[in-house]
């Protein structure tokens, strides 16, 4: 696994070549942020959808604009925090990303967040959930702090998506937001003299599907 990346513009276009993700073929392009958070929150959904995959940036559609809505109601703007995906092109029809599809996306979002040194993760939807804290379900794990291996606090959290189809959980991931605002305002979120322990991203698990060059 590469990751020695000064920015998050080299780190993409590396693993834009360098990835076995069966989804690329049919995608239009990888899609991705290149400017890093300076609050450190960090945001990851699942795949992207189809505005994504014609702009190559994540959550620019219907489900980026609650996501937006969401973050204005507790007091930030998407230039505030760093959103990414599980899995980084889009897959036909918007059908659930498959596991091979994780897998072979998984060490790039690993590289990714050994740079982008996150001080909270929040996972949106079941397949990022899974991704930080394996075996719990998002129905009752959302809107509460989880610890991962690395000492990174995740906060469970809905996918947006959700609330565009079931407007109950439109107020589900309201009140969820408030939930992350007071644990942020609590210092929730990683202290500067706390050091988490990102070797967990260095790891590769036996799922993973590591990039070409390092094979
Ligand atoms: N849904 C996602 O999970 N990611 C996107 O980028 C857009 C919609």
């Amino acid at each position: 696994m590469k990751t020695d990346f000064q920015t998050l513009k080299e780190l993409h276009e590396y693993y834009a070549v360098n990835n076995k993700c069966g989804l690329r073929k049919v995608a239009t392009q990888p899609v991705y942020e290149i400017t890093p958070p300076s609050s450190g929150i960090v945001f990851i959904g699942e795949a992207p959808g189809k505005n994504e995959d014609l702009q190559g940036k994540p959550f620019v559609g219907a489900a980026g604009k609650f996501l937006n809505e969401l973050l204005l109601s507790i007091g930030f703007s998407r230039e505030d925090v760093y959103v990414s995906n599980t899995v980084k092109y889009r897959p036909p029809e918007n059908r659930e990303p498959s596991d091979d599809e994780k897998a072979s996306c998984r060490v790039w979002l690993n590289a990714e967040l050994l740079l982008v040194k996150p001080k909270i993760l929040i996972p949106l939807g079941r397949h990022a959930f899974e991704r930080f804290v394996p075996g719990a379900k998002i129905s009752a794990s959302h809107g509460l702090p989880f610890e991962h291996p690395s000492g990174i606090p995740v906060f469970a959290m809905y996918h947006p998506a959700v609330a565009l189809y079931n407007p109950n959980l439109r107020d589900v991931l309201k009140e969820d937001f408030k939930k992350l605002k007071i644990f942020l305002d609590e210092g929730g979120a990683l202290m500067k003299n706390e050091t988490p322990d990102t070797s967990v991203f260095s790891k590769k698990t036996k799922t993973d599907i590591d990039d070409i060059l390092s094979m």
